[in-house]
């Protein structure tokens, strides 16, 4: 089998220091060439403004990556992607593309567009999902599969399609977003199916890691707390995050740019010997 010590293209490395010669002295003699088109990320569900998907693709255009902004709604990703592509500090390209994740067929056309438009697909983050409050004794059959349909089987989908071309190109790095609540059994805002997609995101991310390490490419997950986003029922009153955020060492809840600070690390060049790992981003509310 092929190892991953095989000369990749990309470098993928989300932030810049003033150690950057040095780095890429250090990339010149490994072989890794520092090419600037090779920082290309994928990004799921990342057209909500308030998102932590959009904080993430800020970071990315920001450190000079190009992005791909993947969302069910369309014209959301083409909005985050044009206000994004105007703040692009290089000439990285952004762009926005409609995709629901549970439907094989529009993401291998989506993922498709975004080949034809960008450079090869370096980094995915699997951030699509929804939440799910409805308890266990009242969840419909209907509910509890349109859950796992976005939140898991869609990472599986997605992965599966931007996978190949990682391995082909002994590169890549993949990050899913799961949450506390597969840890704590919910507590925050979701109930037993958000759970257990979300757990279920755990055993995939380190059972794709296994496979795919070989080739050079990272499956890591990331599990945030209660982060001031619009996913628990609409816009957070300042009430429900004094309450979300009791049993945090912090004293807050999380914002998406706390998140989006992790997710641009595990992309990054650097971060190549992490993989089949679970972080913990909830403000110490893992011990309460
Ligand atoms: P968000 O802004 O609602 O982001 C989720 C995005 O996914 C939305 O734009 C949503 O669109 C989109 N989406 C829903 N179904 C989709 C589908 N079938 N195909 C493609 N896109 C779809 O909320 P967020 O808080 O940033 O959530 C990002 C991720 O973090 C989610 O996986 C969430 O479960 C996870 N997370 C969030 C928290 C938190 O407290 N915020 C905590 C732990 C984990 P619509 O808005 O139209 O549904």
């Amino acid at each position: 089998m092929p190892r991953s010590s095989a000369p990749v293209e990309g470098r993928g490395r989300c932030v810049r220091t003033s150690h950057t010669k040095k780095h890429e002295r250090i990339e010149r003699m490994s072989g890794i060439s520092p090419t600037e088109n090779a920082r290309v990320a994928l990004l799921t569900g990342a057209g909500s403004p308030r998102g932590i998907g959009r904080a993430t693709a800020d970071q990315l255009v920001r450190d000079g990556w190009n992005v791909a902004i993947l969302d069910i709604d369309g014209e959301a990703a083409q909005r985050a992607a044009d206000e994004l592509q105007s703040q692009a500090p290089n000439d990285n390209k952004v762009v926005g593309v409609r995709v629901d994740v549970s439907d094989p067929t529009s993401v291998d056309d989506a993922v498709a567009e975004v080949e034809h438009a960008l450079p090869p697909i370096t980094a995915l983050a699997n951030l699509a999902g929804i939440s799910s409050p409805t308890s266990f004794l009242e969840i419909s059959s209907k509910e509890w599969d349109r859950v796992l349909a976005v939140n898991l089987t869609g990472a599986f989908f997605v992965s599966q399609r931007v996978v190949r071309g990682m391995i082909d190109r002994r590169y890549g790095r993949i990050v899913n977003i799961s949450s506390i609540s597969a840890q704590r059994g919910g507590g925050t805002y979701s109930k037993v199916a958000y759970s257990a997609s979300k757990a279920g995101l755990l055993g995939f991310t380190r059972a794709l890691a296994r496979e795919v390490g070989e080739f050079g490419v990272t499956v890591n997950a990331v599990a945030p707390g209660p982060i001031d986003t619009d996913i628990m029922g609409g816009t957070l009153t300042a009430s429900r995050k004094a309450e979300l955020s009791e049993g945090t060492i912090m004293g807050r809840i999380g914002t998406p740019f706390d998140v989006a600070a992790l997710v641009c690390f595990l992309f990054g060049e650097s971060a190549g010997y992490i993989t089949a790992a679970t972080y913990d981003v909830n403000g110490g509310l893992q011990i309460s």
